[in-house]
């Protein structure tokens, strides 16, 4: 939902650092952020296995648009952007961000989610400082953080607010949830205008195909066997990358300083749902012709260890401060992203390796 200052006189009003826009919900927040014509962006990304161009070839020509390789750790390299971009706001996206390869090797995900987070912290606080009168007043450092900081929640109806306790499982979100103590150290102690977001999964185009959603789809498009951790009965709370693109443009420019927002759909599904789901929206788009239903694809294999039982947000501090809420309903996003995906398949300008790899 737009409101009255986010759409307050013709042309950019602000120009964002973007890290990690390369990634899957950096680059969603890049066509965003472009797309509604008030920001101009400028996307720092390492381009890690993680990140990819083809997602932002929509924005590349727009003239509100400037990608730079690097890395957030290479503090002379941000310094320089955040002075010569003239830095409104910071977006920090740039993270390793796949819990499973936190498992086999955590050490990157100290440097990068860690390391990387403390010295875009000094980079941006020593640029905060050197800005007067209303720049200085407008200055956000927004860091995008998870759920998975606050742990597992029982299979009951409670839900992860922004008061709840942090209690990371894996190294992955240990590495967030220090990255979001560290932000909010830097507020307390030395005044820097920050704001956080906790959000749950995602799903839409373009996401890395080890992840569940676009691991399922591309596995089902080509009748292989679908594996499902344990006995599927995981649960999360999916939310559209759309959807999530709109809630960080809204507290980068209406979030209060300090204050952090958990952002979420309402949408709890099972692992096993999501897969069955994938498998019959895709039985009826693309019928297969050796097996009768994609279902039969299905595998349990053995549990991720430390796997938690289920996420779930209230996003009820979000909807009543800011205004902004979940626009897109699992069901028809989730068949959307399907839709994606079979074109993708089907386009000779973009073969399915792109984004398929698995
Ligand atoms: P992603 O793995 O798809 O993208 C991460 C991007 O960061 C990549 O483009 C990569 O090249 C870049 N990067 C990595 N290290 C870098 C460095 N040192 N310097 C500059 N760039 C670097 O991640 P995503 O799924 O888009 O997630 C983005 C953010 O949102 C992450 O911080 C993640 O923790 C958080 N988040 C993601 C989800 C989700 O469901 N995907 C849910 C909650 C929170």
């Amino acid at each position: 939902m737009a409101t009255a200052r986010d759409t307050a006189g013709p042309g950019p009003d602000r120009t964002v650092l973007v890290t990690g826009g390369a990634g899957f919900i950096g680059s969603a927040l890049c066509r965003h952020l472009i797309r509604g014509g008030h920001t101009r962006v400028i996307n720092l990304d390492k381009l890690t296995y993680a990140g990819s161009l083809t997602a932002l070839a929509e924005v590349e020509s727009s003239p509100r648009y400037r990608f730079v390789q690097g890395d957030i750790a290479d503090r002379s390299l941000v310094a320089a952007l955040l002075r010569d971009e003239s830095i409104d706001a910071v977006m920090h996206l740039a993270a390793e961000s796949h819990v499973d390869r936190s498992i086999d090797g955590p050490a990157i995900f100290i440097e990068t989610n860690i390391t990387g987070t403390f010295h875009l912290l000094e980079a941006a606080l020593d640029h905060w400082r050197s800005l007067e009168g209303e720049a200085r007043a407008r200055f956000r450092f927004h860091h995008i953080s998870t759920d998975e900081v606050f742990g597992d929640l029982p299979f009951d109806d409670s839900r992860f607010s922004e008061e709840s306790p942090y209690r990371p499982s894996s190294p992955y979100s240990a590495s967030k949830a220090a990255a979001d103590h560290l932000v909010r150290a830097w507020h307390h102690t030395y005044g820097l205008p920050v704001v956080l977001s906790n959000c749950s999964n995602n799903y839409g185009p373009y996401q890395n195909a080890e992840k569940l959603i676009p691991l399922t789809i591309t596995r089902a498009m080509r009748g292989e066997t679908l594996p499902v951790y344990g006995n599927g009965a995981n649960v999360r709370d999916w939310l559209h990358v759309d959807d999530h693109a709109r809630a960080l443009e809204t507290i980068m420019r209406n979030g209060a300083p300090g204050a952090s927002y958990a952002v979420g759909a309402r949408e709890e599904h099972s692992n096993i749902a999501v897969v069955a789901a994938i498998c019959d929206l895709l039985d009826e788009r693309a019928p297969l012709v050796s097996v009768r239903s994609r279902r039969d694809l299905i595998r349990f294999v053995t549990d991720r260890p430390g796997h938690d039982r289920r996420y779930a947000i209230d996003p009820a501090k979000i909807e009543r401060e800011l205004g902004w809420q979940s626009e897109i309903r699992f069901t028809p996003g989730l068949a959307a992203t399907i839709d994606w995906y079979l074109r993708e398949a089907a386009s000779a300008v973009q073969p399915p390796g792109t984004f398929l790899r698995a």
